[in-house]
């Protein structure tokens, strides 16, 4: 089923939860009882994030520098058609531009619409370690509206619609496509106003719902639609959450995320700095205090960023579904 049908569709606010694909060597099974504790609450998706290859230089004995291919996880295909194989619930994979073709992405959207699935998340993706900035790969998009565009481009291409034999009326999108949007603004862009006219590009280009990233101050969401609201972006804006589980990530995900962790929520964090356990505890309660009031307030569904942990993630569940 689509996330536009379920929105819809949809008379109290649902969870859903963002895994991402686990290191080489992780077994299929480890992977699937590392989730089985999600699916007593019976979430709708699951999202599978993608993340480019990276590339490591080597220095040879004749003094040049070769490139050699780094390919750490296991692809978000592949982690879909294992989730589909063992539970019933909708696996939407992410579709990245970073370090990916035009043509590779046409190819990865028949690998899904092959095995029934048609639901994505259509993102720019992040530079490379060794970039400073990002840069589109030769032949690929350079930002995530551009994707959107082509996604839909390439549905309503004759080829395409040569090649599906499934019944479709003309007009009908196979994809329903979900894009990532910032309440405290994308850490490239100027402004958050700027930012907001971005993402209204692509939702202009099809994109049918958004998923925040994470935020710890539930006033930035609210700023943040109001805004989107005014700015003429209409479709649902789902907030992304995640608990905080551990010191180092005080510093570590405004770092990464370029967002503010309130002082509330800081001050608590130090003052039990030495206890690992009372740490997580802290971060799971304002992170479910964060999930209750944005229910209270009406939002459709709750995304939860796991990062690999399920313990805090059920224990919100728990309090809040
Ligand atoms: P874009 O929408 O392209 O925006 C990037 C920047 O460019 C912004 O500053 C924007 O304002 C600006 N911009 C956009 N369009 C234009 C334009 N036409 N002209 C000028 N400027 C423009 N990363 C991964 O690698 N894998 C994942 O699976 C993944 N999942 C994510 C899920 C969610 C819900 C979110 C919110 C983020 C996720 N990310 C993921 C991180 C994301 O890839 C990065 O935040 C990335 O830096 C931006 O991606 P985007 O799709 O928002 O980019």
């Amino acid at each position: 089923m689509k996330v536009s049908d379920i929105l819809s569709g949809s008379t109290k606010a649902y969870p859903s939860l963002e895994i991402v694909p686990p290191m080489r060597g992780m077994t299929k099974n480890e992977l699937l009882e590392s989730i089985a504790p999600f699916m007593e609450f019976s979430p709708k998706y699951i999202n599978v994030t993608s993340h480019r290859d990276e590339y490591e230089f080597k220095s040879e004995a004749d003094g040049s520098f070769s490139r050699h291919l780094v390919r750490n996880r296991i692809s978000e295909t592949t982690v879909c058609a294992a989730i589909m194989e063992r539970y019933d619930v909708e696996v939407i994979p992410h579709i990245i531009c970073a370090g990916t073709t035009k043509e590779e992405i046409e190819s990865k959207l028949d690998n899904l619409e092959f095995l029934g699935i048609n639901n994505i998340v259509a993102l720019r993706g992040d530079s490379m370690a060794s970039e400073k900035r990002f840069s589109p790969t030769p032949g690929g998009y350079a930002y995530a509206s551009e994707l959107v565009e082509g996604i839909r481009k390439y549905q309503g291409s004759a080829s395409y619609q040569r090649k599906r034999k499934s019944e479709m009326t003309s007009g009908e999108r196979y994809f329903c496509i979900g894009v990532g949007g910032y309440p405290e603004k994308h850490f490239e862009s100027p402004n958050i106003e700027t930012d907001i006219a971005n993402l209204k590009k692509k939702v202009d280009a099809g994109a049918d719902y958004i998923i925040t990233q994470m935020f710890f101050d539930n006033q930035a969401y609210y700023d943040f639609a109001e805004k989107c609201r005014q700015a003429g972006i209409e479709v649902p804006i789902i907030p992304g959450l995640k608990p905080i589980s551990s010191f180092r990530q005080l510093t570590m995900l405004p770092e990464t995320f370029s967002l503010d962790i309130p002082v509330d929520l800081t001050k608590a964090i130090e003052e039990v700095k030495d206890d690992k356990a009372a740490i997580y505890q802290v971060g799971a309660e304002w992170c479910a205090m964060q999930c209750k009031d944005l229910i209270a307030h009406g939002v459709p569904a709750v995304h939860f960023y796991t990062m690999g942990k399920s313990q805090n993630i059920t224990e919100i569940l728990k309090q809040c579904f």
